[in-house]
């Protein structure tokens, strides 16, 4: 039987629940050919799941589905999730309440390794830094998701005409849910202070602006579809010119489909709606002049280069051109990238540094028994499926490492040739397999640390709540979760006692 394994995952955000989920399938408990497995998962958050829970957008109820699988996994009693916990460097924004773990308490209780710290740092636009009139989404996501980080709410109530950077699918995501009537978005996963928000705003359009065109834009076609039959708004018409095909182009599927929904344009027509927006392709920002101050209906002018795509390389290039746009608000939706205090982070990359699911060294070989996965090892791209299709691949190296000689071994990912397994071993190869690091175990104690159990009490009482008000969930903030869970762990306690 091959010895024993104990791996901690840091994260706990879809990759890093896909690979728990598959090691521990492809190393079924009751199979006396697995060996003596643990797999505990470390998030700084306190509850789990990562951008399903604080990342999809509320009224996309069935991407939460996965959590079905993720709760499943969590029931194998090998497994191990603790919340609240940041492992390593601080975070550059650290949520108050969070307990840290060093690097080394993981190195010393473990023999395994798994980076799914995802991106979660928003990127920013150097011409237009953030400011009053100019804020990254993920302040917007984070606040409509009521993440711990508790980003201020929006003065929503105070602007008509805001401003997206970037044309994916974060920015279809907030266009969206500005779009969406409060009283469609009531029924899903949205708290009761964020609708309060929402039905005081006074945006009355949402221009989406992309340095290139529209067969280049990085949003999938489900969500643009979604923009055009929005109920209560319209699309300003496109420039026809800007849909026709170059010739001699072959347009994939997704380019045609693309083109096909501008050129037909929006169910509602232009006019009609109390709500519209507008997207404006070959724009990219230059400059940001925020209003005077002299009145508060003033709109901030945002000078947009103008831009054509450079056929050899498929970039965006200034035609020295410039146009201004009024707008209250500018919100960048740029993408993301890993956290630099992050251990292994490659800042020419923007991510950790790993190859096939196996974190490298400088020099470029695998460090042994330590990997990364999802968008900590490749970037923030991809949706949902993608991560777990990474993941079962990581899942597959991990394995193919601690149980080379399993049936389940069938796609391996060695290291590549040029690579060699680095000599110093930074992990402990024979950890207590039950054995917690000493702040875990005080953290346990102190009740600061939730584990999934507290998670699935909570998860409850959110859904109880949310059925009371007739919608999917009503969600707790740190301050109220923490009350709740202690008592409910006195109750239990008392029960078992
Ligand atoms: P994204 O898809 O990478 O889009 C980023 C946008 O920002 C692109 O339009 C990009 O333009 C633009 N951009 C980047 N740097 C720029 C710069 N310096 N100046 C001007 N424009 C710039 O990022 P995202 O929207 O944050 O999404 C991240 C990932 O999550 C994506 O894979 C997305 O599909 C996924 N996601 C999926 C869903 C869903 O399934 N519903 C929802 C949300 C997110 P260029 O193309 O020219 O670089």
């Amino acid at each position: 039987m091959p010895p024993p394994v104990k791996l901690a995952i840091i994260g706990g955000g879809p990759s890093a629940f896909y690979v728990a989920s598959r090691l521990l399938s492809l190393l079924p408990l009751k199979d006396p050919m697995s060996p003596p497995l643990r797999v505990h998962m470390y998030d700084r958050l306190w509850a789990p799941h990562g951008l399903v829970r604080y990342g999809v957008a509320p009224d996309h109820p069935e991407v939460k589905n996965c959590t079905n699988k993720f709760d499943a996994t969590a029931t194998d009693p090998r497994f191990r999730f603790f919340g609240n916990v940041n492992v390593g460097s601080t975070p550059l924004h650290s949520i108050p309440h969070v307990l840290h773990l060093p690097l080394t308490s993981i190195l010393n209780n473990y023999s395994h390794l798994l980076f799914a710290t995802g991106c979660t740092i928003p990127t920013l636009h150097p011409a237009i830094p953030p400011s009053v009139c100019c804020i990254p989404a993920l302040s917007l996501v984070h606040w409509y998701t009521q993440h711990p980080s508790q980003p201020p709410p929006p003065a929503l109530d105070k602007i008509s005409h805001l401003t997206l950077i970037g044309q994916g699918n974060v920015s279809l995501d907030i266009a969206r849910i500005l779009l969406t009537s409060p009283s469609v978005l009531r029924q899903y996963d949205v708290s009761e202070r964020v609708l309060d928000v929402l039905s005081r705003s006074t945006v009355k359009h949402v221009s989406i602006v992309g340095r290139r065109g529209p067969l280049e834009a990085a949003f999938t076609t489900k969500e643009l579809r979604e923009m055009i039959n929005l109920p209560e708004a319209s699309m300003t018409p496109i420039d026809p010119t800007l849909l026709t095909p170059p010739s001699g182009v072959t347009l994939t599927r997704q380019q045609r489909r693309t083109l096909e929904l501008l050129q037909k344009g929006s169910k509602n027509l232009p006019g009609s709606t109390p709500k519209s927006w507008s997207l404006h392709f070959y724009r990219s920002p230059a400059s940001l002049t925020p209003p005077s101050g002299a009145s508060a209906l003033e709109l901030a002018n945002l000078t947009l280069a103008h831009t054509l795509l450079d056929p050899a390389t498929s970039r965006a290039v200034p035609t020295g051109e410039t146009s201004t746009l009024p707008t209250s608000l500018v919100v960048t939706s740029l993408g993301f990238q890993a956290d630099p205090e992050t251990t292994f982070f490659d800042p020419a990359l923007r991510h950790l540094r790993s190859s096939a699911g196996r974190i490298t060294s400088s020099e470029g070989l695998a460090l042994k028994n330590i990997y990364a996965s999802g968008w900590a090892a490749s970037g923030a791209k991809g949706v949902l499926a993608s991560t777990m299709m990474n993941a079962y691949a990581v899942a597959s190296t991990i394995l193919s490492d601690i149980a080379p000689t399993s049936e389940a071994v069938t796609t391996t990912a060695p290291p590549p040739p040029e690579m060699g397994m680095a000599p110093d071993e930074l992990l402990n190869r024979h950890p207590d397999l039950d054995a917690l690091p000493s702040e875990i175990v005080h953290g346990i104690k102190d009740g600061m640390v939730f584990q999934y159990d507290d998670w699935k009490v909570i998860d409850a009482e959110e859904v109880r709540r949310g059925e009371a008000l007739g919608k999917e969930r009503e969600r707790m903030g740190w301050d109220e979760a923490l009350q709740f869970i202690a008592l409910s762990r006195d109750a239990r306690a008392a029960l078992i006692g």
